[in-house]
């Protein structure tokens, strides 16, 4: 085995972009990669809205974009924005346009000044001679405001005259391409060229965030390797159209730490499609946890807990690992604000001797329970070392009690 194989198991060094504040918050440049999410309430109701804003931001989304679709949405976000200040909740909220962007934000100017972003997609801005025109006013709204835009292509809704300016160049090439590669040719060519426009009206460099988004896993990694190479603008990752459930996680993944690896990327959203009924937090806990996972950024202690298999025949030890990343969870409001650092806390929750001494050592702390036939005893690892033996029917609360007093301890100001 080649030794550089474990040598280059690290991401690649940031591609350097020029750093973009959105509302107070730094994307791109040296900035860690920002999590981002968007609402899907009416943005016409302004109590549903603001009420999602703020679970998304405290779930720790850092950018939160609503839908501006109608004047009624476009007359709701300062009051959006004054609710939740009065809750405390300070979230650069983003405005996402189609159509008739440029109408809501030249009616509404106390909309276009509290949002701290436009996103506008150069396939949907306008058709015909009216697209140049639509394009212009939006850019000129956030010069007057001060404010970034990002130019977010999207292959559902494709900048139709541009494809087929592209298709016609294709045929003329002595070895034409493929229709993907036109395609995929066709989003980097509309985001660059929308950009250059926004520049040509004034925009600076550093008020400009790309992105350009497929629902096809490696036609995505093909698109953004694409566009990180031929601009420094910053850029805004997401699989579009991702799925339901572990198919959404799934393909969102696969995309994304492809190119999170290769450094390519300033700002995550996941679009996961919420089964029924699910919290829409979701789609930000997966984001978090992108990034925990590929030792990009930490946001809460992280619970190792193996499979289990025949030798684990009761669920206690599934549940106790439920038990443990829920509580760490619904700690981390509390924690992140007394305990500085303990988003790298790491927790093992394990289900048998085979491997549980083993990665509860690797852990600060892991607990190794009893599989089948093996005495009734719960030996707790701290930072490494065999601390105690838990027993008996009060093992979960005394092992979240040895997390608390843990946390207490290291992680003090
Ligand atoms: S640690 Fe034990 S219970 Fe868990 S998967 Fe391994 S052998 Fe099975």
């Amino acid at each position: 085995m080649n030794p550089n194989l474990i040598e280059s198991a690290r991401p690649a060094s940031r591609r350097r972009s020029v750093p973009v504040d959105v509302g107070g918050v730094r994307v791109g440049g040296d900035a860690p990669v920002v999590v981002q999410s968007m609402t899907n309430t009416d943005t016409a109701d302004v109590k549903a809205t603001a009420q999602q804003v703020a679970e998304l931001w405290r779930a720790g989304s850092e950018i939160v974009r609503v839908t501006v679709n109608t004047p009624e949405a476009a007359a709701a976000v300062p009051r959006i924005h004054e609710r939740l200040q009065m809750m405390g909740v300070a979230v650069p909220i983003v405005g996402d346009f189609h159509y008739n962007g440029h109408q809501l934000l030249e009616r509404e100017p106390a909309c276009a000044e509290v949002l701290a972003k436009y996103r506008i997609n150069p396939g949907n801005v306008g058709f015909g001679k009216k697209k140049d025109t639509q394009f212009s006013a939006i850019v000129e709204t956030a010069l007057r405001h001060a404010k970034p835009v990002r130019i977010g292509v999207n292959w559902g809704s494709l900048d139709q005259s541009l494809a087929a300016r592209l298709m016609d160049e294709n045929h003329a090439r002595p070895e034409p391409w493929d229709a993907a590669r036109v395609l995929r040719e066709a989003l980097v060519v509309s985001a660059l060229e929308s950009a250059a426009r926004a520049e040509a009206l004034g925009l600076p460099r550093d008020r400009i965030l790309l992105s350009a988004k497929v629902s096809g896993v490696q036609e995505l990694i093909a698109v953004y390797r694409s566009l990180a190479a031929r601009c420094d603008y910053a850029l805004h990752l997401g699989l579009t159209e991702a799925g339901m459930g572990s198919k959404g996680i799934v393909a969102s993944t696969a995309a994304l730490a492809v190119l999170l690896q290769e450094g390519i990327g300033d700002t995550i959203r996941i679009s996961l499609t919420p089964e029924p009924g699910a919290p829409r937090t979701q789609e930000v806990i997966v984001a978090q946890e992108l990034l925990q996972t590929m030792g990009l950024r930490a946001f809460t202690p992280m619970v190792t807990a193996c499979p289990g298999c025949g030798r684990t025949t009761s669920s206690f030890f599934q549940e106790l690992a439920q038990t443990v990343t829920s509580h760490v969870r619904a700690r981390m409001p509390e924690w992140k604000l007394k305990h500085p650092g303990v988003e790298n806390l790491s927790l093992a929750v394990m289900g048998c001797v085979v491997n549980g001494p083993g990665e509860s050592r690797h852990a600060d702390i892991g607990i190794s329970l009893p599989g089948t036939g093996e005495a009734p005893a719960a030996p707790v690892f701290i930072d490494g070392e065999k601390a105690m033996t838990l027993r008996g029917e009060g093992i979960a609360q005394e092992f979240l009690a040895v997390i608390d007093r843990y946390v207490e301890q290291r992680y003090t100001r």
